[in-house]
């Protein structure tokens, strides 16, 4: 893959990824915190800590991403982008087309989740 398409790859899944933390990031800090609006809350409680504990979660996957997408735009830089960081081996384009972010080749990433 050209660098430089790979760049702009990158460049985008960061800022949609930024964007989306930001509106998860928004929405929790716009819960009602105090306790005075809580009185009232009821069952609903419940409710709103199940949501709370999966936009977490939501946030977490996002920031693993950002971090991913962060190391591979610093591998551009670097001139080391499109190599496998396991094995050296050149990760296969339709690979990178499809998830820019890669940083394995498909075998070492298959040795990693096994
Ligand atoms: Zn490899």
């Amino acid at each position: 893959m050209d660098p430089a398409a790979a760049r702009t790859a990158l460049t985008h899944e960061r800022d949609r990824l930024q964007r989306d933390l930001a509106h998860l990031r928004g929405d929790a800090d716009a819960e009602p915190r105090d306790s005075a609006d809580r009185l009232d809350a009821g069952p609903d409680d419940a409710v709103a800590t199940h949501d709370h504990e999966f936009d977490e979660s939501v946030a977490e996957g996002l920031e693993a991403a950002l971090a991913e997408v962060g190391e591979a735009l610093g591998r551009i830089d670097a001139g080391t982008y499109g190599r496998c960081v396991d094995c050296g081996g050149e990760i296969p384009p339709k690979r990178l087309a499809a998830l820019p972010a890669s940083v394995r080749c498909v075998e070492c990433q298959r040795k990693r989740e096994r």
